[in-house]
């Protein structure tokens, strides 16, 4: 039998980062953008399962959506919005925000916006950039988001990572800039340093009860909501692979695909999930 949910009353944030498997930026020196077209897209029926398992227990969530997507299979968009979800952007084309000029992410995250507005029929407020890629080195990136005209980003996983992460930045939410607010995933501090609770392959690595107890001890030590973060196709095992990339990212990218849609539906009993905007309730704000 499971413990009493340890942390039942505070509403956490979910949050789904819409990419299909062949975007993900481990993979971007394998397989040209130019051939997206002629992927064969999982999106489609991943997001489908994923809001059944929302449906299921009752969650809502933030999904920070690609642009480029959006433009393709505009019935995800419509579904997650009728679902009662939160539609964000995720930038237009999976680009990190340290491979672009200021000028280019710029256009980026106004064009996800645009288009992400024109499908979903609902303001967008939320920014993800990919790949949590912003840092020391361009925190212009921020002046970009609030001027494109979001009032939110998550765009920092203060961990110590290879590819990501700003370990010495705040671990809660706070403004970034007069009008924008910064929401980063959520770590837990153990002996001085953060470690990832938030999701992304951590969750799939370590086993499930790891993650419970960092979450709950948020809401429990900390007495704040938790942000997390999955992708659609980190619950598609049988998703195509893809040949020729290194040990490292094969591990982490198909570690245990097979059985996270199963830990997620735990997760989503142990704790109660909602919408990034009413988790932090940016109608008040
Ligand atoms: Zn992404």
């Amino acid at each position: 039998m499971n413990a009493p949910h340890p942390g039942h009353r505070i509403a956490n944030a979910l949050t789904i980062d819409v990419e299909d498997y062949f975007q993900v930026s481990a993979f971007a020196r394998h397989i040209d953008r130019g051939d997206w077209d002629h992927i064969p897209c999982r999106v489609e029926r991943n997001i489908d399962r994923v809001l059944e398992l929302l449906s299921l227990s009752e969650s809502k969530a933030t999904f920070f959506t690609l642009g480029w997507l959006a433009e393709r299979y505009p019935r995800i968009v419509r579904d997650i919005v009728a679902n009662g979800h939160e539609i964000a952007s995720h930038g237009q084309a999976h680009l990190r925000a340290t491979d672009q000029s200021r000028t280019d992410f710029s256009e980026d995250i106004r064009r996800a916006k645009r288009v992400l507005e024109d499908v979903g029929g609902v303001e967008v407020r939320g920014y993800r950039a990919p790949s949590f890629s912003i840092g020391h080195g361009n925190l212009w990136a921020f002046d970009c988001i609030e001027e494109a005209g979001y009032r939110y980003s998550s765009s920092v996983y203060p961990v110590r990572h290879d590819h990501y992460g700003m370990p010495d930045s705040p671990r809660f939410p706070y403004r970034v800039r007069d009008g924008l607010l910064e929401i980063p995933v959520t770590t837990t501090r153990v002996l001085g340093r953060n470690l990832p609770a938030g999701g992304g392959g951590y969750f799939r690595l370590a086993p499930y009860q790891v993650s419970r107890w960092a979450i709950g001890r948020v809401n429990r030590v900390d007495r704040r909501p938790a942000i997390f973060y999955f992708h659609p196709w980190e619950i598609d095992p049988h998703q195509p692979r893809v040949v020729g990339v290194g040990a490292k990212t094969r591990f982490r990218h198909y570690l245990n695909l097979d059985r996270t849609e199963a830990r997620l539906r735990q997760l989503m009993r142990d704790f109660h999930w909602d919408r990034v905007d009413r988790v932090f309730d940016l109608d008040a704000a």
